[in-house]
């Protein structure tokens, strides 16, 4: 039997397996190529990664994580209970091969080959994404002032230098500030700082469950089907998904199979064969709605490894790594951890009515995400791994997608984030 046969008429042409931010910009960009799309998620009002991320459209965000030395710092890290990273140790056998392959990226080469490929996505951020925030109705609260990095030491600022001249080279344009500067750029923040680097090109949106809401609803509005459900696996035969089987048993049927489930996107790809390396890069914030301050653009604290940003419903203060996988309750100590160093480095900030956040970073250990076909079954396409980019990269994921669902060719070549990459 054809797949055309086996198919009904009312089998959409994509399912789209998850509506966080990601596979809702999949489903906005198969809409707009006029395929008839279903949109799975196992709770669409629930809290997930894409409501409580910082807000940043980093664009200028080109390098790994496994920046070289940093394994050395790492480990330091790890030894203080509410530093910038932490280690749940009874996670450490499940994650091990995650971290042996995010060493392994480290190395000079595979660093430059890793960035090139970030930037060619994040180089083109604002064509897709503009676009979509004109269509949902959010350039409102879509705040293109830049952002801020700054240093307490001329140390950490000399050390970042080769970094940053490698930044421009990704075509990332950034400018150094002296003490002055930074104080006269956002006059809000401690007099601690002795250098910082304006980031032009960097933006950031007043409320990402506010873009989540908007864009779901302008997805359903273009007539995308709606199905509560958890998949639990993609039903193969004859090298095809036949459909998604939820946890029920009852069958989503669709032509393709696009899965954007965030950070748990492994156990579906499994289920078709497709290997991936990917875990739960836990990360925290707190809210401050009352905040009493004045906060133009993002600040990035360097050697604090956090982040504060004006969202239109408070000062956002957010960042940390815990790896702890995707079933251990929150540990908010973290978010208080980050709320004492916002304290500190932004004076008379006021926590009344402060909300406290736990997300789960969809994370690959080479830092670029996994889109693309799967080897085994060629009607699945991935969208998924987007790490601390995923609202930054979500309408070139779906431009990116729609490009392979209607059969032209992307506007860049797919090859670096291949699934293929993880020995399959
Ligand atoms: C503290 C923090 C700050 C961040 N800051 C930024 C930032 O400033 N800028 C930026 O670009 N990114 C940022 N990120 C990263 C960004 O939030 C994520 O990369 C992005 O939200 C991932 O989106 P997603 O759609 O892939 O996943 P999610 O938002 O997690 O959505 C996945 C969806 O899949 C559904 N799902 C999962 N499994 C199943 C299943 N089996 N069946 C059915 N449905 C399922 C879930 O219910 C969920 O709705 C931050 C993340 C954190 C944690």
């Amino acid at each position: 039997m054809t797949q055309q046969a086996q198919h009904s008429r009312t089998t959409p042409d994509v399912v789209v397996i998850g509506g966080g931010i990601v596979g809702l910009a999949c489903a906005w960009s198969a809409l707009r190529d006029g395929a008839t799309v279903t949109v799975v998620d196992r709770d669409f009002e629930g809290d997930r990664t894409s409501h409580g991320n910082a807000g940043g459209i980093a664009v200028t965000e080109s390098t790994p994580i496994s920046v070289n030395g940093l394994y050395m710092k790492a480990i330091k890290w790890l030894f203080d209970p509410l530093g910038p990273l932490s280690l749940d140790w009874k996670h450490l056998p499940a994650a091990l091969p995650w971290f042996l392959e995010f060493q392994r990226t480290g190395n000079e080469e595979r660093f430059k080959e890793i960035s090139f490929a970030l930037a060619k996505l994040n180089n083109r951020v604002y064509d897709d994404i503009v676009p979509m925030f004109e269509d949902i109705g959010v350039m409102d609260s879509f705040y293109r002032r830049g952002a801020l990095t700054i240093y307490e030491t001329d140390e950490a600022f000399a050390a970042d230098q080769h970094e940053w001249a490698f930044k421009r080279e990704l075509g990332v344009r950034w400018r150094a500030m002296t003490a002055d500067e930074v104080r006269e750029c956002e006059p809000s923040l401690a007099p601690v700082f002795r250098h910082g680097v304006f980031l032009d090109d960097w933006a950031h949106i007043g409320d990402p469950k506010r873009v989540v809401i908007q864009l779901r609803n302008r997805v359903r509005e273009l007539g995308a089907q709606f199905v509560e459900g958890s998949v639990k696996a993609l039903d193969l035969s004859d090298g095809l998904a036949q459909s998604a089987v939820l946890a029920t048993g009852e069958p989503i049927k669709g032509r393709r199979i696009i899965v954007a489930t965030g950070a748990w996107s492994a156990e579906i790809a499994a289920t078709v064969g497709d290997h991936v390396l990917l875990d739960s890069e836990r990360g925290y914030n707190t809210t401050l709605p009352s905040h009493g301050i004045s906060l133009s653009r993002e600040v990035i604290f360097a050697e604090r490894k956090f982040v504060a940003t004006p969202l239109d419903i408070g000062v956002r203060i957010g960042g940390a790594a815990e790896f702890a996988g995707l079933k251990a309750p929150p540990n908010y100590k973290r978010s208080d951890a980050l709320l004492a160093l916002g304290k500190r480095f932004l004076p008379g900030i006021n926590d009344a009515g402060a909300v406290k956040w736990m997300g789960h970073r969809p994370a690959t250990p080479d830092s670029l995400p996994v889109i693309g076909q799967s080897p085994r079954a060629s009607n699945v396409i991935y969208a998924f791994g987007h790490g601390h980019l995923g609202l930054t990269q979500s309408a070139t994921t779906g431009a990116l997608v729609a490009d392979l669902l209607a059969g032209r060719t992307p506007g860049i070549s797919l090859e670096p984030y291949s699934i293929k990459r993880f020995r399959n």
